[in-house]
């Protein structure tokens, strides 16, 4: 896993370690312009790792932590978004829609 970026100072990285992920960056991360049926298929393998992973928990409050982009702790960014830590910048509607969906989610419950 690449450490060389800024974190949030919040950030457990004592799971590192005990990522099942390591060296298969490819499958956890999708290229450019991806095709949706691709990313699904992607996703899948990414979570059969994930779920058999030791650091799947950390993994994944890590990444909400740091609004990352990608499949992270079995939850891709559609998910993330919709749990309230949407990627720093989305790009794909999906993942705005989640992100908005949650922010009116979060309004609503604020204001009642
Ligand atoms: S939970 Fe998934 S993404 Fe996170 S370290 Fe484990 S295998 Fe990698």
């Amino acid at each position: 896993m690449d450490t060389d970026f800024m974190l949030h100072p919040d950030t457990d990285i004592s799971w590192f370690d005990q990522a099942a992920c390591k060296g298969l960056t490819h499958v956890f991360f999708g290229p450019a312009a991806e095709r949706p049926e691709r990313r699904v298929e992607r996703e899948a393998i990414a979570s059969s790792y994930c779920l058999a992973c030791p650091a799947m928990m950390k993994c994944r409050e890590a990444a909400r932590l740091n609004r990352e982009h990608g499949f992270w702790g079995c939850e891709n960014d559609e998910e993330r978004a919709y749990a309230g830590f949407a990627p720093r910048s989305p790009s794909r509607r999906s993942v705005i829609k989640a992100r908005d969906e949650a922010r009116k989610r979060d309004l609503a419950n604020s204001a009642s």
